[in-house]
């Protein structure tokens, strides 16, 4: 609990921001308090370290700071899920809905390795609406390996994103707001 208080206090609440009532949960503060960022990590960490993983999937472009840290302390391999057209070699891809329009993720065809059946952790900053983390877990499961589990830093409750995606997964956020 006072783990969790920890880093909820390290994090920032940007009004009106990318646009007008917006309230956008700013995670800069957090990483760069060395407290606050080695907290969240251990927290991760202790979670995780008994799951039998064999990668950490993290979703543009937060989900990378945390994603491959938490990589390297469990000892796995890191895999990104991009958005469109920045992977180099052959990639399956996912779209998904915004507010305004759709947006696209893809992932290497190969990133799970040649075995089926990997055991994937998918690690994003926020869940908000959803969207993205379930084309990334769709993703996943495409390439025929599994998702374990979306892990998210923080999930905003009122938008049903989470209840959507525990359809599809097991979902963890550390801090609900
Ligand atoms: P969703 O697809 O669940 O609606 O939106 C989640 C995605 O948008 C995540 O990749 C997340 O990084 C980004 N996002 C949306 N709102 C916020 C916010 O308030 N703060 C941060 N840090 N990311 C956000």
């Amino acid at each position: 609990q006072k783990e969790r208080e920890i880093i909820e206090n390290s994090i920032r609440d940007i009004k009106d921001f990318p646009k007008e009532g917006i309230v956008f949960k700013d995670i800069t503060t957090l990483l760069n308090n060395k407290e606050a960022y080695g907290v969240l990590m251990n927290h991760l960490h202790n979670r995780y370290k008994d799951y039998n993983l064999d990668y950490i999937a993290g979703i543009d472009a937060r989900g990378f700071i945390f994603g491959a840290a938490l990589a390297q302390m469990l000892g796995l391999g890191f895999v990104p899920i991009r958005k469109k057209g920045k992977l180099p070699y052959t990639t399956i891809s996912e779209k998904y809905v915004l507010e305004y329009g759709v947006d696209e993720i893809e992932v290497h065809i190969d990133a799970f390795g040649e075995k089926k059946g990997a055991k994937v952790l998918v690690i994003d900053d926020l869940i908000a609406t959803g969207g993205t983390a379930n084309a990334a877990a769709t993703l996943v499961k495409q390439t025929g390996a599994e998702c374990v589990e979306c892990c998210f830093i923080i999930g905003l409750a009122f938008l049903d994103g989470i209840k959507k995606l525990e359809e599809k997964t097991k979902v963890y956020s550390l801090i609900e707001v």
